[in-house]
């Protein structure tokens, strides 16, 4: 037993273990060498754990450079060992301040891939599997002014493997489950729709078009769009999988989003999902089409570099799409729960998301605000052109973030709601 209970624990924990070896023996022997209290112990954890995500020297290295920076002594006491803590964190809150650094293309670490991926769910209905419903946006809350999106489940579980994804906190095993009966599921659920209009997206829970028309997937959605005129379905992507939607009819009430960063976050932080683009490309054929379209910045990623980046890709998104075609721009930025940050420092593959300074507002740990505003507002401005035309908003944030990017902000959830489906629902009459 190392220093009683708890440290023993920690010494053992999920976390801990996933650490690379020199840096468990270098704990361990700090646990067994007593002087560090049970949240020092739990510290260097978690520092160990993001120095190796980003690449950078490990704790034991930096303790070392420490404790000879406060001179030499055959055997550091408690005071020493409380400096030389207090150093490595201040090393890594100097990181996390700075923000990622991505390198060239073509240099993103490889790491380990998630997966292999199975596409899972038979022709048989599983025992376990629960009757389809209409669910609240798994990240929505009461205390952010959040839009009111219901979610449908169609497919769960996701494998565009994205680093900050709050997905990788729900499921787990790499197993993608397809409902058994989606068409019959489909039609049971619309003799239970609430009255009024409904947003409804199906790329909470996985990417919409990832998998095609794998088991008539879009097939089934899309006559489910068709025969409920109220309803508005919003398909979100991070592919340029759209030739399955080309391929067949498509009613005025479906909107494809794509979601979009700059090439650097892609490339570094994305990487199982199309390009830049081809993204854009793939919006611009579906916009062509007659397809409304509409895009989601999120997250916004404040990285060395960060504002020509993010003003190219505005610029780059206006070049090939009219906002005539577009119903939607979201803006948001990197906000996680804490099983989230454990699960991407557990999996230990190379990732500069968590290089962030952050706050707790609401039990997510996010930027401080001023840093929100910059990035937002930096978008706002980009978005100068198409304001009048299209529904422009906040994902998740604080209603005083509303005021001080927009200058205005709605004044309830309910309100802001009925006012993005108000111009959603414009936007398709116009269509038809
Ligand atoms: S604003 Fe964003 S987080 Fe909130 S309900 Fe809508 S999609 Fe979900």
């Amino acid at each position: 037993m190392i220093g009683g209970e708890g440290k023993q624990a920690l010494l053992e924990d999920s976390l801990f273990v996933s650490l690379p070896s020199g840096e468990q023996n270098f704990l361990r022997e700090q646990a067994a060498a007593g002087r560090l209290t049970f949240q020092e112990l739990r510290i260097l954890r978690d520092l160990a754990a993001d120095f190796r995500l980003w690449g950078e020297p490990g704790v034991a290295e930096l303790w070392a450079a420490a404790l000879q920076a406060l001179g030499p002594r055959s055997l550091p006491g408690r005071e020493e060992k409380r400096r030389a803590v207090r150093a490595v964190q201040e090393r890594w809150e100097r990181l996390k301040e700075e923000g990622p650094r991505y390198g060239p293309s073509g240099e993103a670490p490889e790491g380990e891939a998630a997966g292999p991926w199975e596409k899972g769910g038979g022709t048989e209905k599983p025992p376990e599997e629960s009757p389809l419903a209409l669910g609240p946006c798994p990240v929505a809350s009461e205390k952010t002014r959040c839009c009111g999106l219901l979610t449908l489940d169609a497919v769960s579980s996701c494998a565009c493997d994205c680093s900050y994804c709050t997905i990788q906190s729900f499921y787990h095993g790499g197993r993608i489950a397809f409902r058994s009966c989606l068409e019959a599921d489909l039609r049971a659920l619309e003799k239970t729709l609430p009255p009024g209009p409904l947003h409804i997206g199906t790329g909470q829970s996985s990417d919409s078009l990832l998998w095609g028309n794998h088991r008539g997937l879009l097939d089934s959605l899309l006559d489910f769009a068709a025969r409920n005129p109220r309803v508005i379905l919003e398909f979100k992507t991070k592919t340029a999988n759209v030739d399955p939607l080309l391929n067949r009819e498509i009613p005025p009430n479906l909107i494809v989003t794509f979601t979009l960063n700059t090439p650097a976050v892609i490339e570094h932080e994305e990487r199982r999902t199309a390009d830049l683009g081809e993204r854009l490309k793939a919006a611009s054929r579906l916009a062509r089409r007659g397809v409304l379209v509409g895009f989601h910045f999120h997250p916004l990623i404040r990285y060395q570099g960060w504002e020509g980046d993010y003003r190219a890709v505005f610029r780059q998104l206006k070049g090939e799409v009219s906002p005539a075609s577009c119903a939607l721009v979201s803006l948001g930025t990197l906000t996680f729960i804490r099983p989230v940050i454990r699960r991407i420092r557990e999996r230990g593959r190379p990732t500069q998301v968590l290089k962030m300074p952050w706050t707790e507002t609401a039990g997510k740990l996010s930027y401080p605000r001023e840093v929100k505003r910059e990035l937002f507002s930096l978008a706002w401005e980009e978005l100068g052109d198409w304001r009048e035309e299209v529904f422009v908003y906040l994902c998740m944030e604080d209603p005083a973030l509303w005021q001080e990017v927009f200058g205005w902000d709605y004044p309830d959830n309910r309100a802001f709601e009925e006012g993005m489906k108000r111009a959603y629902l414009a936007k398709i009459a116009r269509r038809l």
